[in-house]
């Protein structure tokens, strides 16, 4: 494999991702793991494996901590403009590669290409917004209550930070993380899944490509990530860690980054409440329950996994998205029209599976789909399930995939109650005509986000991020996503 091909241009014969699949991308050269093993990658739409990737080990991972190292204060010392000028230009080149990128993310992930594009714009725009934050860092300025001294706080950046982001949206929890570590004036190490690896070797490319210098940005894969991970941890040039992922793993790594006191940033898991009020704007709400649900096939930290109906509105609103679960087409993410891609792995659809037969042996009824497609892929079908009741295995775990389960409810009190009967708080939805009734039961879930009379909350300038074991830390944002990414200095100054 020739390593000097791995650029990714518009004319890419997508036919060959080979291409660009291989070098572990350290200090801007790619090479491949001190092992020599590769992982596959693998289709989901098709289960063929059609490209491999490096499977680094933890020698790799101090190495690309010794680029980061190397790097770092040439970095820290290029001016806010010209840091800002770079990170624009991975926007613009993020978008002129949009469909390229996309069939990409397609590929490896599944999805639908709508969604990928959707992906793709969103995640450019992370850098569109840090090329504008980069240039707003400022500082504090005030007077000691004594009066004998004036409080000078200066942001600096933190350091080297080890990034670690889940394979459902590749290239977009990438970003989110890059984008302000390196308008902050940051060196990183991304770690991306082992499932999605190919998106996050194009887009370190097209930053090499706009003028990231050699070693800011590093990517390693590995199909053996504790270890790995915990080799960059402990090396005390590591000041930060950045992850999106499962509570489970968050849990895991808060522990490991305990050891050596790294500060973190943790984006994990959710399982939101949809709740329609009698009052709701009935084709509104589940055209926001589509949004809720389907985005990337319900493969979203974000996605609506209860959906709370009043019972005045509950049979309309049932039978209406049973009609728009069913009417969606399923097949191959790269497949023009498809709305509904597979799943990330087998793994995932028994999960899935083992759920919905949850919640019918519970008493939920099946309005749609239900049960495991009978072809190759890793396929779940567009599921409604109503009456699913509160001891239902998937009222309380991530279904992470195309099933919405409909429980009724009467009054605000309990469903609020019930709504925040979760261990997880990232995001919610409300829908309701009555403006003071959703600011009110706004107010009072507990969640990171709240969707008000809409089905969808990201926006890279918005702060995103979960409460309870959903998070800690917020990306994106006007200052705080950036603010993760910095250290406060105070100065004591007798004037
Ligand atoms: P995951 O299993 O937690 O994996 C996330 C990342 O952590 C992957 O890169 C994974 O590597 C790595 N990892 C796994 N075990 C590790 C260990 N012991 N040490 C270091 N790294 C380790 O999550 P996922 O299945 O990829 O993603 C789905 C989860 O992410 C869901 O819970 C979802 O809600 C959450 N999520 C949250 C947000 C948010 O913003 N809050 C956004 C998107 C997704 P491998 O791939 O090699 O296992």
């Amino acid at each position: 494999m020739n390593m000097s091909q791995m650029t990714l241009s518009d004319d890419q014969d997508m036919s060959d991702f080979r291409a660009f699949s291989h070098g572990l991308y350290i200090d801007g050269q790619r090479r491949p793991s001190s092992n020599g093993r590769v992982i596959e990658v693998v289709n989901p739409s098709t289960e063929a494996v059609f490209a491999a990737v490096p499977d680094a080990t933890p020698a790799d991972a101090v190495a690309a901590v010794d680029a980061a190292a190397r790097a770092a204060s040439g970095w820290r010392a290029t001016p806010p403009r010209k840091r800002s000028e770079i990170l624009r230009r991975c926007f613009e080149l993020m978008v002129e590669r949009s469909e390229t990128l996309a069939t990409l993310i397609s590929m490896e992930n599944g999805k639908a290409l709508r969604d990928a594009r959707g992906e793709v714009a969103y995640a450019a725009e992370f850098f569109r917004w840090n090329a504008e934050e980069a240039v707003r860092i400022t500082g504090e300025f005030g007077i000691a209550p004594s009066g004998t001294n004036r409080i000078v706080v200066d942001y600096q950046p933190i350091g080297i930070c080890v990034l670690i982001t889940p394979w459902n949206f590749p290239a977009a929890m990438a970003t989110r993380k890059i984008a302000p570590a390196l308008a902050a004036g940051c060196t990183v190490i991304l770690k991306p899944a082992s499932e999605t690896p190919l998106t996050a070797y194009a887009l370190a490319a097209i930053y090499e490509e706009a003028g990231v210098p050699p070693g800011v940005v590093n990517v390693l894969t590995t199909s053996d990530p504790g270890p790995v991970t915990a080799a960059m941890l402990a090396d005390p040039r590591v000041r930060k860690l950045s992850f999106t992922g499962s509570t489970a793993v968050g849990r895991l790594l808060l522990a490991e980054a305990a050891k050596h006191v790294v500060s973190c940033s943790m984006e994990l898991g959710g399982n939101a409440p949809f709740i329609v009020f009698d009052d709701a704007d009935l084709d509104a709400a589940l055209d926001g329950a589509m949004v809720a649900k389907m985005r990337n096939a319900g493969e979203a930290c974000t996605a609506a996994n209860r959906l709370y109906v009043q019972s005045g509105i509950y049979e309309a609103f049932s039978q209406g998205l049973r009609e728009r679960m069913a009417a969606l087409k399923v097949g191959a993410g790269t497949e023009a029209e498809v709305e509904c891609g597979p799943m990330i792995t087998r793994k995932a659809v028994d999960k899935i599976d083992r759920l919905v037969k949850d919640a019918v042996a519970r008493g939920a009824r099946v309005l749609c789909g239900g049960s495991v497609l009978d072809r190759k892929g890793y396929f779940y079908p567009p599921t409604v399930l109503c009456e699913v009741p509160a001891d239902a295995e998937m009222a309380h775990e991530e279904i992470f995939g195309p099933v919405a389960p409909i429980s009724r409810f009467e009054d605000e009190g309990d469903v609020i109650e019930r709504a925040n009967d979760t261990e997880y708080g990232l995001a919610a939805y409300i829908y309701t005509r009555d403006l003071a009734r959703g600011m009110r039961v706004a107010s009072k879930i507990e969640s990171g986000m709240i969707a008000l009379n809409r089905g969808l909350m990201s926006d890279p300038a918005a702060p995103f991020g979960g409460v309870k074991q959903s998070g800690l830390g917020r990306e994106g944002g006007q200052h705080h996503g950036i603010a993760e990414f910095m250290e406060m200095k105070y100065l004591a100054v007798t004037m």
